[in-house]
């Protein structure tokens, strides 16, 4: 049953070829079995998920036909569930139990979804290589020493390892689309205001944006129809109606217009990645697709960009884990000032403290120009180059990552080596558009994945060309040995 993708559960359970307790039992015993290998989830809710599935058999009896009803699925672990531990994959939230539900969580949890768990990431989603969580490194399913992409690793490498068939992720920066791609997956980012953030622990407010992750397109447009919509307690949702997503996956191809930014061809690609991603537009223009070399020519300002807002807003939206309102409160305080020292040193890793303080450094009085709202000026800029190449194009492709998955500890002593990794996602964030990564072929045996983006609100269009070219390749239904 473990190969099972959410379309066919859907399928199986609406055909009463199982039930969700089945299902949902067999997976909780692989998760038992094989994620000690991976490490992948941080809390595994048996109980609930029992009681989950139970309801959700006892909905379908009475005639309910949600196609999210009795499939399992986890969720990344700083969406707020209540009563269970929300750590954001730190120790200062490592006792933090949440009072309420997420808005994707209680989506979810109402179209009958039934949850397995909390997964692993990287500390307060800070990171490309899942190797920052407090609860350990995740580690990739494809070969084991390697990462499996960041920050939404747990959930790639559960997904991936066929532990269930589809996961919740964020993607500030990547997170949703880089784990995809290192794990050959299907991971898709909305549209800046698409999903609800209420809920969701913030790292850069501005950027942040949940997804769906899944092995196939056709799943990414069933989970995201759970997770999508207007929601009143998040200021930043947009009140535009969602369409459905499954409705036009099939849609042909013909005419489609592809841009291939220069850029993202350039120096600094893995070659191989690179023909693969010539591969995959070859596979597109056979389906009907036309391709036009395109410019951005701000786009290579992105990471000095990003690594000066996304810290910014991380430094202020950290600040209420302080072991007073929030978090981990050190033993003993001497005064008030040794409390918020002690607690905060102690509850946040090395590269959290080193994102808070680039942050407060860019943000403080003589420097704020300089910096932030320098950053500020150029992510106009990008937006504005997105604008004018969607003139011209539908969807724009490249690859997702410049390199296969890293082997683990081997960025350590180099913080910006990771981060430019970020260097072909980051810019649908400062930008705000959806963006999608599929599986594209293999380097050395680890998985490459190849981004769509579309303009706002287009993630049909995105999971329509993947789906279309999930149909002429079968790279997305390779399992990874052992799994
Ligand atoms: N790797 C990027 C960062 O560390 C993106 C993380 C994310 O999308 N959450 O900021």
């Amino acid at each position: 049953m473990h190969h099972l993708t959410l379309a066919e559960i859907a399928r199986g359970l609406a055909e009463k070829q199982f039930s969700s307790q089945e299902l949902t039992r067999t997976l909780l015993a692989r998760i038992a079995q094989l994620d000690p290998q991976i490490n992948s989830f941080i809390s595994v809710t048996a109980d609930n998920a029992e009681q989950q599935a139970l309801a959700a058999d006892a909905r379908r009896a009475k005639g309910d036909t949600n196609p999210l009803l009795g499939v399992p699925l986890a969720h990344k672990d700083l969406f707020c569930t209540q009563g269970v531990r929300t750590s954001c994959g730190s120790k200062m939230l490592d006792n933090f139990k949440a009072p309420y539900d997420a808005t994707v969580v209680a989506k979810l949890a109402e179209a009958g979804a039934v949850t397995l768990g909390k997964t692993n990431m990287d500390e307060f989603a800070m990171g490309s290589g899942n190797e920052s969580s407090y609860y350990g490194a995740v580690k990739n399913p494809w070969q084991l020493e390697h990462v499996p992409g960041g920050s939404s690793g747990g959930s790639a490498a559960a997904v991936a390892a066929r532990l269930l068939p589809v996961a919740t992720g964020t993607d500030t920066g990547g997170s949703i689309r880089q784990p995809a791609a290192l794990t050959n997956l299907t991971g898709l980012k909305p549209t800046y205001g698409r999903v609800s953030r209420w809920g969701m622990i913030a790292y850069a407010s501005s950027l942040d944006q949940a997804g769906p992750l899944a092995r196939t397109a056709e799943d990414c447009a069933l989970l995201l129809q759970g997770m999508a919509g207007f929601d009143p307690q998040d200021s930043t949702s947009i009140n535009e109606p969602v369409p459905d997503y499954s409705a036009n996956l099939n849609a042909p191809l013909d005419g489609l217009r592809i841009g291939l930014p220069n850029e993202y061809f350039g120096a600094g690609l893995d070659p191989r990645i690179a023909t693969l991603v010539e591969d995959s537009v070859k596979a597109l223009e056979k389906l009907g697709a036309v391709i036009k070399r395109i410019s951005l020519p701000n786009v290579q300002h992105a990471i000095p960009a990003y690594y000066v807002i996304a810290p910014a807003e991380a430094s202020s939206n950290l600040s209420r884990f302080d072991g007073v309102r929030f978090g981990h409160r050190c033993e003993n305080p001497a005064d008030l000032t040794d409390l918020y020292k002690r607690s905060r040193g102690e509850g946040f890793g090395a590269e959290v403290q080193r994102r808070i303080l680039v942050g407060a450094y860019a943000l403080s009085a003589g420097y704020y120009d300089a910096y932030y709202l320098k950053a500020q000026k150029i992510r106009r800029l990008i937006k504005n180059d997105f604008m004018a190449a969607f003139h011209d194009v539908d969807v724009i492709l490249g690859p997702t990552t410049p390199n296969p998955a890293w082997k683990i500890g081997e960025k350590n002593a180099d913080p910006v080596a990771a981060y430019l990794e970020d260097v072909y996602t980051i810019t649908a964030n400062l930008a705000g558009l959806p963006g999608l990564s599929m599986p594209a072929g293999f380097v050395d045996g680890l998985p490459v994945g190849v981004q769509l983006l579309a303009p706002y609100f287009q993630e049909g269009r995105l999971l329509n060309v993947a789906h279309r070219y999930q149909q002429v390749t079968d790279w997305h239904t390779r399992a990874p040995a052992g799994f």
